[in-house]
């Protein structure tokens, strides 16, 4: 985010304007909370959820990936917690009707300082009342008492005629991991340290304004869960925490909009957790977990489920029930992220401003745009174009002069831009420029691939 004043709206109009992200059910003015991914929105996510995946399990030999159903026996919520607790404190204005979480609230207000998560509902009261806490869209001070909201989405099922049972949308992908820890175990051959990992929609019932992809109702997780023995789980924890930054790091958020957030209040079941937080224009915020689960969840699975979930060690015949390490990361939030990362305003030597998204190449919408100087070089460019669509998403532009072409692919963050022009007939060979330094370069057609490769690789 090299643009200090770049706030959530700029972001959300480029994104409207060159298809990254439409508003959810547009036509019918929204819905609350959900956004639909556009042509080169749906091509980011997927990059992002592609380097997740090859980073964490193709690179990971101890590391399995699953994609369990959303819908999952209902004895699973029970034994996770959320039937009973999973909810948020809310507070409502009664001047404007509109709904806040009093605990954010809170914090926002004391900088920090007050942690909400420690207090009880009569405290989190108190503290609006004496702080006199003004509601964010009309600025009264007119509050309903403070109530706890239920996240979990229910629908039901019906499984005989006019009986229904209750069924609920995964508020996480976890569950889905931990139900299947016998059975990775058994068809992998995994030994203890392994983890299992899956990349997933999960729904929260958010009914409070959610910045854009930030906070919406129905979102992607890439999580994964490692079990490991109790000797060597904090290392193993420390160590997801270093790997979680070089990640988001490496894919192109600067280490100064990036800080640990170590918390102070732990769930009772908890060794350790930590937010990594980035800088986002509405300012620091989470954008994923590490936490330390120590045995809560086999443990709970085992009382409901009735199966024995320990570990036995083959080499020292020992028997335990894991430890559990888990690192959990939205894919929306972080294409949020890389988003606002890679914005930039950059005025021209002809005193023009350029937007470029400088993306890094291997999550870039498009990798390269092919772009006839004129017209009657259709026929070559086409034969580039269906050469390099076979290894990555390609665009084709031959409408406009090629100032503006090249303006529209900085808009989206193409890193590489192909002209073919006449003597691309003679010679074979093409310029290429480089979205970043603009900078181009004349190269043989058959050597495009090799040189692309290099640069796009993450
Ligand atoms: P928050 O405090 O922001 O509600 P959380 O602590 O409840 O988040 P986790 O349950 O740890 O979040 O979920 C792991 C990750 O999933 C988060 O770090 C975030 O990236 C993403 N995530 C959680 N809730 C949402 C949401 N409503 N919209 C988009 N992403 C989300």
């Amino acid at each position: 985010m090299s643009d200090k004043n770049l706030t959530m709206d700029k972001i959300v109009n480029l994104c409207k304007g060159r298809g990254f992200v439409f508003p959810g059910s547009d036509i019918y003015g929204g819905f609350a909370n959900t956004w639909d991914f556009g042509p080169v929105g749906v091509e980011l996510k997927n990059n992002i959820k592609r380097a997740w995946w090859k980073r964490f399990v193709q690179e990971s030999p101890n590391t399995y990936g699953v994609d369990a159903a959303i819908l999952m026996n209902p004895t699973v919520w029970k034994a996770s917690g959320h039937v009973d607790s999973f909810s948020d404190p809310k507070m409502d204005c009664k001047s404007c009707k509109q709904r806040f979480r009093a605990d954010n609230m809170i914090e926002d207000h004391s900088k920090g300082t007050v942690v909400p998560d420690t207090m009880t509902m009569e405290e989190m009261e108190a503290y609006v009342a004496e702080h006199k806490l003004k509601c964010p869209k009309c600025g009264n001070h007119d509050w309903t008492p403070i109530r706890q909201f239920k996240l979990m989405f229910e629908t039901s099922r019906g499984t005989v005629e006019g009986e229904k049972d209750t069924v609920y949308l995964r508020p996480e992908t976890c569950q889905g991991e931990y139900v299947n820890f016998l059975n990775v175990q058994r068809t992998a051959r995994a030994k203890v340290p392994f983890a299992i990992a899956q990349v997933g929609k999960s729904f929260r019932n958010e009914i409070t304004p959610g910045n854009f992809l930030f906070r919406t109702i129905e979102f992607e997780q890439m999580e994964l869960q490692m079990f490991c023995k109790e000797d060597t789980s904090m290392d193993i924890y420390n160590d997801y925490k270093a790997q979680a930054l070089k990640f988001v790091n490496d894919l192109g958020l600067s280490e100064d909009h990036l800080r640990f957030h170590d918390h102070d209040k732990l769930a009772h079941y908890a060794k350790a957790a930590c937010d990594i937080q980035y800088l986002f224009p509405i300012g620091w915020q989470e954008l994923n977990g590490i936490h330390h689960r120590g045995t809560w969840d086999l443990s709970r699975h085992q009382e409901f489920s009735g199966k024995n979930m320990q570990y036995l060690d083959p080499i020292t015949n020992e028997k335990y029930t894991p430890n559990v390490i888990e690192y959990s990361i939205g894919a929306d939030r972080l294409t949020l992220a890389t988003l606002c990362e890679a914005y930039n305003e950059e005025t021209l030597e002809n005193g023009e401003t350029r937007v470029v998204l400088k993306f890094h190449p291997f999550i870039a919408p498009y990798k390269v745009a092919i772009l006839p100087l004129q017209k009657n070089l259709s026929e070559k460019a086409n034969e580039v174009y269906r050469m390099l669509a076979k290894h990555y998403m390609c665009d084709y532009d031959e409408a406009g002069s090629i100032g503006k072409r090249y303006r529209r692919q900085d808009e989206i963050g193409t890193p590489y831009c192909v002209t073919i022009d006449f003597d691309t007939l003679e010679d074979g060979s093409v310029t290429v420029r480089d979205r970043d330094t603009m900078e181009q370069v004349r190269i043989k057609i058959e050597d495009l691939k090799a040189y692309l490769d290099e640069r796009i690789c993450f």
